[in-house]
């Protein structure tokens, strides 16, 4: 968590203003953009002291090394939440799959802290609550049956899992009928099986990710140092001050133009450092419909089915 921290303070970070919302009034340049990814349904931080309307279906996890866990008192709620503190001269407002987090000027009090959550609780209240209705509406799709002939997300399309015995294991996609065909030796466990399609999709997405990088950096007018793969994230794309870009291999379950977006968005972080009209100039200059893949991105996200919890 320690490194989204600072990617989030370089401002390069590729999140959805819908799902990892930034209050309204807390002008954090970082937070302005922001892409989810369908995560799962793991926390609820809206730990209530009276039962909810509406019942929690997710369990709560347990903290994390290192993160300064709190609570408040607001309303009839025990709002917990995770404090950050930060140079920025003001409290910046958070709220994700892992609920609330703060970030606080180093020198600002925790009653002060406490203070500017009950007057955003409105806001505060609301996003948790959507999330939590997205988190239900996720829980409700059926899982997906890892079993022969089913359907993955796969360039903004579907391929078909093939699974047959063989002695031993190996992998073949063959894209003229997009088909992914698993050879499993026998008694080959159902984890063995999702964890060898996600090294697919992760070899995929390297060769994917370094052509558009490579096809992109130029127009962009920027050279990258780096980039490798996230996956744990709840972030599509990132970007240091080194110009080391990270991108999400569950992009490759969305079409090229959207992996496109990413990248561009990405490239031009290393112009911009944040997401101000300059940044925005630069993205469009190169992905001139970039609204709407922005718009698009999101909404995929939401729809997709959760692969690998
Ligand atoms: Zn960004």
């Amino acid at each position: 968590m320690q490194a989204h921290a600072a990617l989030q303070a370089e401002g390069g970070a590729l999140r959805t203003p819908d799902e990892r919302s930034a209050a309204p009034s807390s002008p954090s340049p970082s937070t302005a953009s922001a892409f989810p990814i369908p995560a799962p349904a793991t926390v609820n931080l809206l730990r209530p002291t009276v039962p909810l309307k509406r019942p929690d279906p997710s369990p709560v996890t347990p903290p994390q090394d290192g993160e300064d866990r709190r609570q408040v008192l607001v309303g009839s709620f025990i709002l917990e939440y995770v404090l950050r503190r930060s140079p920025r001269r003001s409290i910046g407002f958070m709220v994700d799959d892992n609920g609330l987090r703060v970030t606080a000027p180093k020198r600002c009090s925790l009653a002060d802290i406490e203070n500017a959550i009950r007057a955003k609780q409105n806001w505060i209240l609301t996003k948790l609550d959507e999330r939590r209705e997205r988190r239900a509406a996720r829980l409700d799709k059926p899982p997906l049956e890892w079993k022969d002939g089913a359907k993955l997300p796969y360039l903004g399309s579907e391929i078909t899992l093939r699974l047959y015995h063989a002695p031993r294991n190996r992998t073949d996609f063959n894209p003229a009928t997009n088909e992914l065909a698993m050879g499993l030796v026998q008694g080959a466990t159902e984890l063995l099986l999702k964890e060898r399609v996600k090294n697919w999709y992760k070899q995929q997405a390297e060769g994917l990710f370094a052509q558009r990088l490579d096809l992109y950096a130029p127009r962009v007018g920027v050279q990258y140092a780096s980039f490798s793969l996230s996956s744990a994230d709840s972030r599509w794309g990132s970007c240091t001050v080194q110009r080391v870009i990270r991108l999400n291999w569950k992009l490759m379950y969305f079409s090229l133009p959207l992996i496109d977006y990413v990248v561009a968005h990405e490239l031009a972080h290393i112009h911009e450092m944040n997401h101000s009209p300059r940044f925005w100039a630069h993205v469009e200059r190169v992905y001139p419909q970039y609204e709407e893949a922005k718009q698009l991105l999101r909404r995929r996200s939401q729809e997709l089915p959760v692969l690998f919890p």
